[in-house]
């Protein structure tokens, strides 16, 4: 987007995920025609479907998951082939509502989604209000993102109620985002406990997105707390290196850097350390750059944007995660010799075991 002049016309295709820069004429599309789900702007269908067994090229098993908000979204990545939800964004409907959503209104905006991932995985992430997605009731002063969610009385009970309800035929899985201590996480693992009691549902597991520097740091303390990691590279990224997420040099690229890289491979070996599970559902998943690093450190779920479910296992099928473990300690003990910051220490143990199991 960046590189194309001003002045030029531009189709932006957001359920294709494509900004299409001086269309062509002829396969201009009617915007007044609904286009079937899967079915690029240009009238092309997207480009082929993840194999239901995804294994990169030296054999490792790789599952791959969609990041949806929408119905739309989930069937344009269960199309391309994705295994699943691996993030559901719930705040995406309501960043312009006027008070915290009821039971029924989360009911609403759930039941088309998950009512398409039955039997299959479902992680639902609790309401994320912050950075751009604060909605007007919350603006502009007071809590924001999960401390709001935490502190608005029955918020996060109706919330729960609702995915346990619209859930229940799926392999439901609940997110809790940017958590920063142990007592967020123990008090929505009791609020999940009563909301099962309260509609009938076994507590379905429960995994905390890893998107806050220090939280990634001491991802050791908070393995035994969770069932699994979700590792956020867009905020992680943004804080780590002091970019806004606003600013226009933001990019997923930027997960590669040597000062996330070695948080990134903190987390995972914590998880291999407690045998948790870890994905990444960042945009750094879906940026051929970083994706094989994440590989090579151990990653094995990943979660992308829906449009990009057929390119990225592409991506992931022609990865050598040795070659790629390789790739990314040499990466971090580069860092290390020129001094960048603690951590990489972490990161490069993270890439030994890999390369050692
Ligand atoms: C992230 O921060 O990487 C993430 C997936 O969450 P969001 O982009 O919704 O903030
Ligand atoms: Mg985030």
């Amino acid at each position: 987007m960046l590189a194309a002049a001003p002045g030029h016309q531009a189709i932006l295709d957001a359920d294709a995920g494509e900004l299409i820069v001086d269309p062509d004429p002829q396969t201009q599309p009617d915007p007044a025609v609904p286009r079937r789900p899967g079915q690029a702007a240009s009238g092309r269908p997207a480009a082929g479907r993840a194999p239901r067994e995804l294994r990169t090229a030296d054999g490792e098993p790789v599952t791959l998951l969609c990041n949806v908000a929408s119905a739309a979204e989930t069937r344009l990545g269960l199309s391309g082939g994705a295994a699943g939800a691996g993030l559901l964004r719930t705040e995406i409907a309501f960043t312009g509502a006027s008070s915290w959503p009821s039971e029924a209104a989360h009911l609403d905006q759930l039941t088309p989604v998950l009512g398409l991932l039955a039997g299959r995985p479902a992680v639902v992430r609790l309401l994320d209000f912050s950075g751009d997605k604060v909605p007007p009731f919350l603006r502009p002063h007071g809590p924001q993102g999960l401390t709001a969610l935490l502190g608005a009385p029955g918020a996060l009970d109706h919330q729960l109620r609702a995915i346990l309800r619209a859930g229940a035929g799926t392999r439901l899985a609940v997110l809790v985002p940017m958590v920063t201590s142990l007592d967020e996480v123990a008090l929505v693992r009791a609020a999940l406990a009563k909301a099962a009691a309260e509609t009938g549902a076994e507590p379905p597991e429960l995994g905390i997105m890893v998107e806050v520097a220090t939280t990634a740091a001491a991802a050791g303390e908070f393995a035994p707390a969770v069932d699994f990691f979700s590792i956020g590279t867009n905020d992680l990224a943004s804080e780590v290196l002091g970019v806004d997420r606003a600013d226009p040099r933001t990019r997923p690229a930027l997960a590669a850097d040597p000062r996330v890289l070695a948080l990134i491979g903190t987390v995972a070996r914590a998880a291999r350390q407690t045998g948790i599970k870890v994905s990444v559902c960042g945009d750094a998943a879906a940026e051929p750059l970083v994706l094989p690093l994440l590989l090579g450190l151990g990653v094995r779920t990943l979660s992308v944007g829906a449009a990009r479910v057929p390119q990225v296992a592409a991506w992931i099928a022609a990865t050598d995660t040795k070659a790629a473990a390789r790739q990314a300690t040499e990466i971090l003990a580069a860092a290390s010799e020129a001094g960048q910051g603690a951590g990489q220490g972490a990161g490069q143990e993270a890439v030994r075991e890999e390369m050692t199991r």
